[in-house]
């Protein structure tokens, strides 16, 4: 993961972000408003607006230079009503516990949103992958599934990628796991496909985005083919979004990572851009196109704005600059309820991030099922699936939002938090 620059130069969007809202201040909020929707009761809001558990674990990590770094890490598992915790673990130095704490609440309302089997929770560690080395990571993901082990389980609670994350962490994570437990696939997903890993799943949240970004051009007006999107983040879930608004004929006009942006007016080449990358590391320098700074890149005049990166990016300082029609939340959190506010005043569609990027967890739920049951769906099964599941959680907040004249995002939070409450009751609590 040593790629291109082990130093990125701090671009203007980390340091704006900086002083904005973090995602555990924006999923409160957006929490609290589907609650005065619902009218829910204290008790209630108490039960489910808190992670049931928190543990913070210290990850002593030799390094390649024989020095010892302390590394720490985070698991917050937030709600079980439905099904195991179920969530993500991001690599990152801005990662803490407050950040996955508003994280581990997003899945608990994604996964009801979208109607899986599981609860919610998150995973973090405090640290910069970009400056570490395979083995390095090796040690560090090895250390953090001996540290949670105690409160994880195929039935228990089942991680996944995130951010800096992806299907080798996962297989060490797997490894590392079974070494106590024995082989036990279904302890994480986002596997990779030797290990039991399902066709179609590391392309799925980028897939999903485009599958929901369809359903919102129709309702919006918005003609798909041949529309101008800009995406923030080229990284796993930018990338292959980009690539499925290509195949369907989108215009991707602009695109970025860390280290900065790059855009043709005209519409970039999707696939070669992914060869670009895979060889030099960064979206920049890519033939054909010109740079733009990140900030930049998100006022630009398009159709649809997918932010594919950090939470808290649009907020009071630049939303009144968007000029979008729709913005599709691929990342976690990307909108401060402050920017919420100014963006639908604009007449902006804010199709929210539990839905947005729920195709993850989709077909994170199907390689569970299919580890579960030792059997393998086919690539075109599991697509056929992800889009059903995913127009149906669109059918459901649209039609929310339509018939009680209130945002997408707060119509998909009430079903969520409908969904939980009712297995809460059912339960007994
Ligand atoms: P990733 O690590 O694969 O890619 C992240 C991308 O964002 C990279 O291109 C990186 O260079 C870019 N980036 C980082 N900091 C940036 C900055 N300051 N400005 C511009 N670009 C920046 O991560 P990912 O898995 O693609 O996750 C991206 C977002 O999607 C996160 O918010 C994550 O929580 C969310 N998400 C991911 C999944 C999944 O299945 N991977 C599922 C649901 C939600």
């Amino acid at each position: 993961m040593k790629s291109k620059s082990t130093k990125a130069k701090s671009t203007r969007v980390g340091k704006a972000r900086q002083k904005k809202a973090t995602n555990f201040n924006i999923a409160k909020f957006q929490f609290e408003e589907a609650a005065d929707c619902l009218g829910l009761t204290d008790d209630q809001r108490k039960l489910l607006g808190n992670p049931y558990r928190e543990l913070v674990v210290q990850l002593p990590v030799k390094m390649d230079d024989g020095r010892l770094e302390v590394f720490e890490g985070y698991r917050v598992q937030h709600n079980a009503a439905r099904g195991p915790y179920k969530g993500g673990m991001r690599y990152h130095p801005e990662v803490d516990l407050h950040e996955v704490r508003g994280l581990a609440a997003l899945m608990s309302w994604k996964t009801a949103l979208v109607d899986v089997p599981f609860g919610g929770a998150k995973g973090g560690v405090t640290c910069n992958p970009r400056s570490m080395s395979l083995s390095e990571l090796q040690r560090l993901t090895r250390s953090f599934a001996e540290k949670i082990d105690l409160i994880i389980g195929p039935q228990r609670d089942i991680p996944a990628p995130d951010m800096n994350t992806n299907a080798q962490t996962m297989g060490w994570f797997m490894d590392a796991y079974g070494k106590k437990h024995g082989h036990t696939p279904a302890i994480v997903t986002g596997k990779p496909l030797a290990l039991g890993g399902c066709a179609g799943r590391e392309a799925a949240t980028g897939q999903g985005t485009i599958v929901v970004m369809q359903q919102a051009c129709k309702a919006a007006g918005v003609t798909v083919k041949g529309a101008k999107v800009v995406i923030q983040g080229f990284g796993n879930v930018g990338s292959f979004a980009a690539l499925h608004a290509h195949k369907l004929g989108v215009k991707v006009v602009a695109v970025s990572d860390v280290f900065g942006g790059i855009h043709n007016p005209k519409g970039l080449d999707i696939p070669k851009l992914i060869s670009h990358v895979k060889s030099t590391g960064s979206v920049s320098g890519f033939s054909g196109s010109k740079p733009i700074d990140n900030e930049e890149l998100l006022l630009m005049r398009c159709d649809v704005l997918i932010p594919a990166a950090l939470g808290g990016i649009i907020f009071e300082g630049n939303a009144q600059k968007i000029k979008c029609k729709i913005l599709m939340e691929a990342a976690n959190g990307p909108t401060t309820p402050t920017a919420d506010k100014i963006l639908a005043e604009n007449g902006i569609m804010v199709v929210p991030d539990i839905l947005t990027n729920a195709g993850g967890v989709i077909v994170s739920y199907f390689e569970w099922v299919q580890n579960h049951q030792m059997f393998k769906w086919d690539l075109k099964e599991i697509e056929k699936r992800l889009s059903d599941r995913l127009a149906t959680s669109w059918k459901v907040t649209y039609e929310r939002s339509k018939s009680k004249k209130i945002s997408l995002r707060t119509a998909a939070y009430c079903v969520a938090l409908e969904r939980v409450i009712e297995a809460s009751k059912a339960r007994g609590f």
